[in-house]
């Protein structure tokens, strides 16, 4: 049994007239349907510390973060924000885990990431880039699991999660170890890859905070076709977070935030919307239509049509492609090509048409690749 030294005990904070609050799985504790990604903190610290001590103000009470982000320096633009206001908050670190990490190593880094965030304990330790395969990492002598147990046993950790990108079922088996009070995976109305493992979590009693509920930004743009699928007549991002939220299953939507009006805009959706009020099989069918509007012939990011002689980025242009006729984002096209370097841009395409000999889905690439320039 775990033990948990008593002064690290102290309640959540719980600001009701401001924010909701949500099961964070068995844990017992009651985690802000709103937390706080600090992947986003922007390079103004005298920005990032009013926004973080803000968002306690306003009753979030969870914080994603490691060292590693933002070129190490996350847990840096974090603390200050933090100072005097870690009591009854939730920040969370992580670490990552391989086959040449140790007990030793692993243990060092969560003194390391607590010192920088000038906290005690870390109410939640993740084992970051995490996936089925790295199971032996975790399980062997001398371990990342040794650690972990050693650091609850002196209450420097008093909770486990996992964050990663594997597949869902491996997802599942990995909740179903009993080892993990909580995960962390990307989660929206574009990308619902995730919703088997996260229906897994909540009959398992695992806590699920859901990444990237904007899907980093794209649903900041307006569409008409999703206002339409789900039956909301709202800003898409409010539309998106509710989304989430009316899953039963999600324990609180986690935002990379790094604007004060966002924050507030967020807070005050996570405030307004009652999860009971939404029918979450209604909007799952409503998205599903929109998604069958694409046919059988769409692309599934199979890489098969790489490399491209030209050097473009063929899967991006066609998640874009995807995206924009799925879902109608307008104005996100143009802003998503921008991302994309201007050697790999489909502005170099010799219509040569190797890449459709090579797709497994037959489509009329270069077709498809003309279209999107022209709609810019
Ligand atoms: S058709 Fe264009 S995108 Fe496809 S392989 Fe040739 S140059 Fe690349
Ligand atoms: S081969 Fe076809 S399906 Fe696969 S990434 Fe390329 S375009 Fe998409």
């Amino acid at each position: 049994m775990n033990v948990v030294i008593p002064s690290n005990s102290e309640p959540l904070i719980c600001k009701e007239e401001t924010m909701r609050y949500r099961r964070f799985g068995r844990t017992g504790l009651k985690v802000s349907a709103l937390s706080f990604g600090c992947m986003r903190l922007c390079d103004d610290q005298a920005y990032n510390t009013p926004l973080i001590a803000r968002a306690i103000d306003l009753g979030v009470n969870y914080f994603e973060t490691t060292r590693y982000y933002l070129g190490n320096t996350c847990q840096h633009r974090t603390a200050p924000g933090l100072a005097g206001k870690t009591a009854g908050v939730i920040v969370s670190g992580k670490d990552g885990i391989g086959p040449d990490q140790t007990a030793y190593r692993f243990r060092k880094e969560i003194e390391r990431q607590l010192d920088i965030l000038g906290l005690t304990h870390f109410k939640f330790y993740q084992v970051g880039w995490f996936g089925w395969n790295m199971m032996p990492h975790l399980l062997k002598r001398g371990g990342v699991l040794e650690a972990i147990r050693g650091a609850q046993n002196e209450g420097l950790i008093q909770h486990v999660g996992f964050t990663g990108h594997d597949t869902p079922e491996h997802f599942i088996r990995c909740i179903e170890t009993g080892l993990f009070d909580s995960l962390t995976v990307p989660y929206n109305l574009l990308n619902r890859m995730y919703e088997p493992t996260i229906k897994r979590a909540g009959e398992l009693g695992v806590g699920v905070v859901a990444m990237c509920p904007v899907a980093g930004g794209m649903l900041a743009f307006e569409s008409d076709k999703l206002k339409a699928a789900l039956n909301m007549d709202m800003p898409t991002t409010e539309m998106a977070l509710r989304f989430v939220l009316s899953n039963p299953d999600v324990s609180t939507a986690c935002s990379g935030m790094n604007r004060m009006e966002q924050l507030d805009q967020n807070v005050k959706t996570a405030r307004e919307f009652e999860p009971g009020s939404a029918d979450f099989g209604a909007m799952c069918e409503g998205l599903d239509r929109l998604r069958a509007t694409l046919g059988e012939r769409f692309c599934t990011m199979c890489r098969y049509c790489m490399p491209c002689p030209q050097g473009v980025d063929i899967p991006r242009h066609m998640e874009i492609y995807r995206n924009w006729k799925c879902f109608g984002l307008a104005g996100w096209p143009q802003s998503a090509l921008k991302g994309i370097p201007e050697a790999q841009t489909a502005s170099h395409c010799n219509e040569c048409g190797q890449c459709e000999t090579k797709c497994p889905n037959t489509l009329g690439i270069r077709a498809m690749l003309h279209e999107l320039l022209a709609a810019v």
